[in-house]
């Protein structure tokens, strides 16, 4: 189900009129669904129930305060990448012991501040992390949940700068090097192995490669059983793909059943954590048609969104669809090429799209909600647009748009004479 869908011929985010949020807030914006980011959340604890299990919503995809704190609200535990993702997670009032640290080089002083807050787990990725970590718990005389990223060479069949599970990649140690490293980790004082987990790609459309990795998997945890070493929690990582165009991703329902049917009655606690297929398709982003322009073979709508905004089509070639927020009934249809203002060839957000358009008109780009504005920059010095979350017929403005003055912020000239 979406939540922005068309009533009569005008875009609504769930009960209010998209135009009505551009007026008042301006464009570009992104404009998010409370209702769509809760059904999305829910849907994996629905395929769940009766599983123990933590669902982790993968800050990266959408970090913005009001979308944690709708989480939140839900029980949401959290995947981060960063201490300032910790942080964030902190103010939206997210529960620190359902957090998990994700990333291939979390510094010292993250890992303090996560020892401090008492994190669920650590997700490891080298023997250098292992032996920081044991090292900061030491210094606190404490004890750091960790799990290893296990990169089990499997083809996550997507766009290779999005693909995370091939021998090739930076993420993860093979299974062979994280049993070594996992030998490594039981004789330490400062460090209790708790998990094991893995985050193959992004945007999977086949529940093959997921279930391949996990027979991969719980072949690792009876072979750490074999030395004495007990695996509590397998952790899945996230990657289930969503439907910008025409892709038929499984349902939640199927990939949860799928696991749980391979998992057997083994005592293991799962953790996921999904981003895009929670935040993609709960959020929006407007624009606004600047100027229309015409050569020898080509039709440019150019409009104030750029690739500063929504990086996704410049940078993994995405299709995304983009749609008049008011439909004209008639009108006479161009191909267009929707563009931005900066100076850049590949700022494009959308090519060869069939639209009937005129000057001024407002345009919406679909899935936005995820690795939106969090992929957003200060590039060509464009202050980052505002973002609203709607709920029913509330609209909150959660992220004032950046004034000129914010582009400044934080800088000086040189004070030499
Ligand atoms: C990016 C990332 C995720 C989320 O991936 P999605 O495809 O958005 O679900 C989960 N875990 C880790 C470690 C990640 O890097």
């Amino acid at each position: 189900m979406s939540y922005f869908t068309f009533r009569g011929e005008t875009l609504h985010a769930e009960d209010v009129a998209v135009s009505d949020i551009a007026a008042e807030h301006g464009t570009p914006c992104y404009i998010y669904s409370r209702a769509a980011l809760e059904a999305s959340f829910l849907a994996y604890g629905d395929a769940l129930a009766g599983t123990d299990h933590l669902v982790c919503y993968a800050v990266k995809a959408n970090s913005s305060l009001a979308v944690l704190d709708v989480l939140a609200r839900l029980g949401a535990g959290f995947d981060i990448v960063s201490g300032g993702e910790l942080e964030r997670v902190l103010a939206a009032g997210g529960d620190p012991a359902k957090v998990v640290f994700s990333g291939v080089s979390k510094t010292a002083d993250e890992m303090a501040r996560a020892l401090d807050l008492g994190i669920h787990c650590f997700n490891l990725e080298s023997e250098g992390e292992l032996e920081a970590l044991n090292c900061v718990a030491a210094e606190k005389a404490c004890v750091a949940p960790v799990s290893i990223r296990v990169n089990p060479d499997v083809d996550a069949k997507t766009h290779p700068y999005i693909s995370t599970g091939l021998k090739e990649n930076k993420f993860g140690l093979a299974i062979d090097e994280a049993l070594a490293v996992y030998q490594r980790a039981a004789q330490m004082n400062h460090v209790e192995v708790v998990g094991l987990d893995c985050h193959i790609g992004s945007q999977l459309t086949d529940i093959t490669p997921f279930i391949d990795t996990l027979h991969r998997l719980l072949e690792l945890v009876d072979r750490l059983a074999d030395i004495g070493i007990t695996i509590k929690h397998l952790d899945l990582g996230g990657g289930l793909g969503v439907t910008y165009r025409d892709e038929q991703p499984p349902s939640v329902a199927d990939y949860m059943d799928e696991v749980r049917r391979v998992l057997g009655d083994r005592p293991l606690k799962l953790l996921f954590e999904p981003g895009r297929s929670i935040a993609a398709n709960a959020g929006i982003l407007v624009m606004r048609t600047e100027y229309l322009k015409s050569t020898a073979d080509h039709h440019f709508a150019i409009v104030d969104a750029a690739m500063n905004d929504m990086l996704r089509p410049a940078l993994y070639q995405a299709w995304m669809d983009i749609q008049p927020v008011q439909r004209r009934s008639g009108g006479h249809l161009t191909t267009w090429d929707i563009v931005g203002p900066v100076c850049e060839t590949g700022d494009f957000l959308g090519k060869g799209r069939e639209l009937s358009l005129s000057q001024g008109d407002l345009l919406a780009m679909f899935g936005a909600g995820a690795y939106g504005f969090v992929m957003s920059s200060n590039y060509n010095s464009r202050p980052r647009a505002a973002e609203v979350m709607v709920d029913g017929t509330a609209v909150h403005l959660v992220r004032r748009r950046e004034t000129l003055e914010d582009l400044l912020r934080g800088e000086t000239t040189l004070t030499e004479s």
